[in-house]
C-alpha cells in the first residue's frame, strides 16, 4: 500500500507546470474529454464502458488554466517549515517553532517576510528582542513562496518517483 498519492495524476499546466493531483476517475474524465495529453502512464487500469484505459501518471492539459488565489500558500507553521527545509534559519538545526523576526509586540505583522522556522535555542536567544539586539543572523532573506511551492505542500516528502522530473521548480 504506502503512499496514497500513488493512484493519482499529477496534472501539469499547458505551460507543464505542475497544477494539481487528481483521482483516477478525474484523471479519466480529463483523458476522455480530450483535456489532457499523457506524458506517462501507469499500470493501472480503470474501465469505462466499451474499454479499458491506463491510468496516466503524469498528464498535461490541453488548455491553459490561469491558477486561482486560493492557490496561494496558507501562512501556517508547516508551510513555513517546509519553505524553510525544516532548518532554523539562525542556526540550521531542526526546526521546532516559528520566530517572527520583527516582534509581534514590535509592530512585527504575520507575513512570510517577517516569519521563519527556528530551534527552541534560538527562539529563546531571541525572545522579544530586534534581530540586531542578539547574536543571531538570518541565514538568508525570508520569501513568499509562489510558483510550484504549493503544489509540494499538497504532495508532501513522497512524491511518486514518476513525477520527480516534473517537480523542478524555476
Ligand atoms: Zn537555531
Amino acid at each position: 500500500m504506502g503512499n496514497l498519492n500513488t493512484q493519482k495524476t499529477l496534472i501539469l499546466n499547458s505551460t507543464f507546470q505542475p497544477l494539481s493531483l487528481a483521482t483516477p476517475q478525474r484523471a479519466l474524465s480529463l483523458l476522455l474529454d480530450k483535456k489532457i495529453n499523457v506524458l506517462k502512464e501507469s499500470n493501472n487500469e480503470l474501465r469505462s464502458v466499451n474499454q479499458s484505459i491506463l491510468i496516466p501518471k503524469v498528464g498535461v492539459l490541453t488548455y491553459y488554466v490561469k491558477a486561482p488565489y486560493a492557490r496561494r500558500v496558507a501562512l501556517n507553521r508547516e508551510n513555513i517549515f517546509i519553505r524553510d527545509s525544516f532548518c532554523c534559519q539562525y542556526c540550521g538545526n531542526a526546526s521546532e517553532s516559528i520566530d517572527h523576526i520583527i516582534p509581534k509586540s514590535k509592530g512585527g505583522s504575520h507575513e512570510w517576510s517577517n516569519v521563519v522556522a527556528c530551534c527552541k535555542k534560538c527562539n529563546l536567544l531571541k525572545a522579544d528582542k530586534l534581530l540586531n539586539k542578539t547574536i543571531l543572523k538570518l541565514k538568508k532573506i525570508p520569501n513568499t513562496p509562489e510558483g510550484n511551492f504549493w503544489i509540494k505542500a499538497i504532495i508532501g516528502n513522497n512524491p511518486d518517483p514518476d513525477w520527480m522530473e516534473y517537480l523542478i521548480t524555476a
